[in-house]
C-alpha cells in the first residue's frame, strides 16, 4: 500500500536507487519509499556486464572506483555478489590509444592503482587463444573484475528493507507537485505521497523524471547488446575482462561459459570483431542475447548532485556505461547530501550545472 508520506522518495529500483536506499538506511534515514515501475533491476542494471575497474582516465572516476571496490568486497563477504577480481585487460592497436592509456596509467599509479602496461607477448601468455599480431600494447590491472548486478541490487534492497525502507514495485512516479521552490507531494500510479525530497535514480528515463520537476537532465539512451555462450572455448579459468578498445568488443567468463558484447546491434556485427580477436568464438554456440541502454551524458561522465530549484531534488544518472560499478560511491554520496554529512568524495564537479557553466569533463575510456 502507498504510504501517505515519506521523508525521502527514491525513483528507480536499479543499482543506483537501491544503493541510495541502503546508504540512507545506514545513516538512520528509514522513512523512505523507493518507487520502481517495473521490478527491481529490470532497467539497465540487469543488462549490464557487471564490469568493475579502476582503469579510467578521469581522476574522479578512479577515486569513485576505489571507494566502490571496497564496498563490493564488503557486500561479497556478507551477501555473495559473485565478485571476481581477475583483472581488466585493454588491448591497444593504435598509437593514440597507447599514448592516452600511458598517461592514464601515471594518474592511476598516483592514486595507488596497480595497473601496468604489458606487451603483446605478455598478452599471448595470459590468453593464448587471442589474436595478438596487430597489438601495440595492452594495459592490465589485477584489482579490476566483475560482479553480478542483480545480486548487488538484492543485497542493497534486502538490507534497506530490513531497516524499514518501503520498496514499491510496479509503482510509477507520475507527477511532482512543487509549491514555490519546495516539493510538496508526488503522484504515483498507486496514489499520492507527501514528501519534500525526491531522488531521481531512473537511469536513462531520468530525463522524463527531471521534466516532471521542470528540469532538463541531458541524458539519452544508446542501445548495447550482449550475448552468452555456455562454453568457454578452453580459455583460462582466471580470465580477465578483456576489451579490444578500438572496436569495443569485450568478453568475460560467466560460469562455465562467456559473455561478450560490443557496439554493434547485431550478433554478426559483434562477431566480425570478436572472431578476429578471439577466433575460437566462431565455434561456440550462442545461447542467449539481450540489450539495454547505456545512459549517455554529453561528456560521458556521470551527472550527480542536487539542484537548487526546486529544493531537495537530487539526481544520479548519465553514467555512460559505467553506472553499475559507481553505485556504491554515488549512493553513499547522495545519502550524505540528504543528511548533510561531509561528503566522503567531492563529486561536485559532476553536478548538472557544469553543462551551463562550461565545466564539462570528458571520460575517454568508454567501452
Ligand atoms: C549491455 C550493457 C553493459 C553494461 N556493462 C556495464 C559494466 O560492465 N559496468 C558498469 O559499471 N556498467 C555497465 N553498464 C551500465 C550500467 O548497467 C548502468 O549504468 C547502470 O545499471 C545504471 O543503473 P541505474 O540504477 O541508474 O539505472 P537502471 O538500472 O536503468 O534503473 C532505473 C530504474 O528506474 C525505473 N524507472 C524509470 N522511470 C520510472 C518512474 N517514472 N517511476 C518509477 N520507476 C521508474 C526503471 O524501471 C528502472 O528499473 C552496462 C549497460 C549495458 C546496457
Amino acid at each position: 500500500m502507498t504510504p501517505e508520506s515519506a521523508e525521502v522518495v527514491i525513483v528507480g529500483g536499479g543499482v543506483m536507487g537501491t544503493s541510495v536506499a541502503y546508504h540512507l538506511a545506514k545513516r538512520g534515514v528509514t522513512d523512505v519509499v523507493l518507487l520502481e515501475r517495473e521490478s527491481l533491476a529490470s532497467g539497465s542494471t540487469s543488462k549490464s556486464a557487471g564490469g568493475i575497474r579502476a582503469q579510467f582516465a578521469d581522476e574522479l572516476n578512479i577515486r569513485i572506483a576505489l571507494r566502490s571496490m571496497a564496498e563490493f568486497q564488503a557486500l561479497e563477504r556478507v551477501s555473495g555478489i559473485g565478485y571476481e577480481r581477475n583483472g581488466y585487460l585493454f588491448l591497444l592497436t593504435q598509437e593514440e590509444e597507447v599514448e592516452s592509456f600511458r598517461n592514464a596509467l601515471a594518474l592511476q599509479h598516483a592514486l595507488g592503482v596497480p595497473s601496468e602496461l604489458v606487451s603483446p607477448e605478455d598478452v599471448k601468455e595470459l590468453i593464448p587463444a587471442l589474436e595478438t599480431s596487430d597489438l601495440l600494447a595492452a594495459t592490465y590491472c589485477p584489482i579490476d573484475g566483475h560482479a553480478a548486478p542483480e545480486s548487488v541490487v538484492q543485497a542493497y534492497a534486502g538490507a534497506a528493507a530490513a531497516q524499514g525502507v518501503r520498496i514499491l514495485q510496479a509503482t510509477a512516479l507520475e507527477r511532482i507537485a512543487v509549491l514555490g521552490d519546495k516539493i510538496v507531494t508526488i503522484e504515483t500510479s498507486a496514489g499520492r505521497i507527501r514528501t519534500d525530497t525526491v531522488i531521481c535514480a531512473a537511469g536513462v528515463w531520468s530525463r522524463d523524471v527531471g521534466n516532471l520537476a521542470g528540469l532538463d537532465i541531458p541524458v539519452r539512451g544508446e542501445a548495447r547488446w550482449m550475448h552468452f555462450t555456455p562454453e568457454d572455448g578452453g580459455l583460462p579459468e582466471a580470465l580477465p575482462l578483456t576489451v579490444d578498445f578500438s572496436t569495443g568488443f569485450y568478453f568475460h567468463r560467466e560460469g562455465t561459459g562467456l559473455v561478450f558484447g560490443g557496439r554493434e546491434p547485431t550478433i554478426e556485427g559483434v562477431a566480425s570483431h570478436g572472431t578476429r580477436r578471439l577466433p575460437v568464438l566462431a565455434d561456440l554456440p550462442i545461447q542467449s542475447s539481450w540489450w539495454g541502454f547505456y545512459e549517455m551524458s554529453p561528456d560521458h561522465n556521470a551527472i550527480v548532485g542536487e539542484v537548487s530549484q526546486p529544493r531537495r531534488f537530487l539526481y544520479a544518472t548519465g553514467f555512460s556505461g559505467h553506472g553499475f560499478q559507481q553505485a556504491p560511491a554515488v549512493g553513499e554520496h547522495l545519502a550524505e547530501l540528504v543528511v548533510g554529512d561531509e561528503p566522503t568524495l567531492d563529486l561536485s564537479p559532476l553536478a548538472l550545472e557544469r553543462y551551463a557553466g562550461g565545466g564539462e569533463r570528458r571520460e575517454q575510456f568508454v567501452v
